[in-house]
């Protein structure tokens, strides 16, 4: 059995004294592949070396909304050239964050901007939303993003919005929020959701599953937040399994 963790930031600094066993940990728990991803000068250096560490690590950039401020032309043809290096598969996170205390003109001004570098490179988008779906979802819809595609990252909304996501073309990843007692109307998405489109994720060091919410999330948990999907919709871990590793290979465009 394979699990792909379509999202996590293991080239953080919460993971600088055991990256190596973080990696073996997943493993151990059948989480053989990642997409990470790289969000300021040190994150992205450390992806850097993963990538060219484990064949089964990939990256994406993006300027997080929260740093909307930061993203200045110097930043974005810097994106861009490390955007086209080998391995990198996605532009993200980007989008928007109404939770943080940054202007959401600014906001939306750099996340068109990003999705308009994806565009260009001809590579999917990793989103995050957060409090933000109307504008969120309008950027998304007039940019036509079906054409290359994209993942709702930690999806966190209810059936109506994931049904709107999903025809505009975006897949829907579910992190360790979907385990919690209080995400009813994640849960209900996510037994809905159409099977191949469907992703898993642990947005690790955050947003750790049961059964340990409260210790620091790491990629192999995705397997928790895998097993609560299959028993929600029915199916089987492996089956469930061998699905998202899939899915997660045709968005990102990688052919093992
Ligand atoms: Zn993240």
């Amino acid at each position: 059995m394979e699990i792909f963790d379509s999202h996590t930031h293991i080239n953080s600094a919460e993971f600088a004294n055991d990256r190596a066993d973080v990696v073996a940990r997943a493993q151990a728990l059948d989480v053989t592949a990642m997409l990470v991803i790289g969000y300021d000068e040190p994150s992205a250096l450390e992806l850097e070396k993963l990538l060219q560490q484990y064949p089964q690590i990939y990256g994406a950039l993006g300027c997080h909304p929260e740093d909307s401020a930061k993203y200045t032309a110097v930043l974005a043809k810097q994106l861009e050239e490390q955007l086209q290096r080998p391995k990198m598969v996605a532009v993200g996170e980007i989008g928007l964050d109404y939770h943080c205390d940054v202007d959401h003109e600014l906001q939306k001004t750099v996340f068109k901007q990003q999705i308009a570098l994806a565009q260009r490179l001809h590579l999917p988008v990793s989103i995050h939303n957060r409090d933000a779906f109307t504008d969120c979802y309008e950027i998304l819809k007039d940019s036509e993003i079906g054409r290359y595609g994209g993942i709702m990252h930690s999806f966190n909304g209810d059936w109506e919005w994931a049904q709107k996501f999903l025809d505009l073309g975006m897949e829907l990843s579910y992190s360790g929020v979907v385990t919690f007692s209080s995400a009813k109307e994640v849960q209900d998405a996510a037994a809905k959701t159409p099977a191949e489109h469907l992703l898993v994720e642990t947005d690790a060091p955050y947003l750790t599953p049961l059964p340990y919410r409260g210790q620091q999330n790491e990629p192999g948990f995705t397997r928790y937040t895998l097993e609560f999907l299959a028993d929600l919709r029915g199916c089987s871990v492996s089956e469930l399994a061998e699905q998202t590793y899939q899915n997660t290979k045709r968005i990102l465009k990688i052919n093992e």
